[in-house]
């Protein structure tokens, strides 16, 4: 499958990994817009978290799990926002579930 999270996962591509287990990878982000900007994904490809169905909720409750050890590992302590994208109107670009870590300052703009 031609999926770029799925060859960063497989080390095709480079990346700057910051945690991985048997069923999640993280990586920074390679254009981050915070201090802290992590990926956060499952290492089984899923598209997007509207596939989320009894097939694959395992997989992505692990991904959930990861993330405050990732945020840990990442050193904030004083907060952090997680954000998930999803397709055209959610300004998806990478079409592997991937959930953003940001952190490490004060982030501007809620939108919820
Ligand atoms: P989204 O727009 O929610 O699909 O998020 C995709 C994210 O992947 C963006 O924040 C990109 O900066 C990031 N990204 C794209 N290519 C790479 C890469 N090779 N390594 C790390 N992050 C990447
Ligand atoms: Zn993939």
């Amino acid at each position: 499958m031609d999926c770029l999270f799925c060859k960063i996962i497989n080390g095709d591509i480079p990346s700057t990994k910051v945690y991985e287990n048997e069923y999640v990878f993280a990586f920074k982000d390679i254009n981050p817009n915070a201090k802290v900007h992590v990926l956060v994904v499952p290492k089984k490809h899923i598209d997007s978290i509207d596939c989320a169905d009894p097939s694959n909720i395992c997989d992505i409750a692990k991904v959930i799990e990861a993330i405050p050890v990732v945020a840990k590992e990442c050193g904030l302590a004083n907060g952090y926002r997680v954000i998930t994208n999803v397709g055209e109107d959610g300004g998806q670009s990478v079409k592997h579930l991937h959930f953003h870590i940001l952190g490490g300052e004060k982030l501007p703009v809620k939108l919820a």
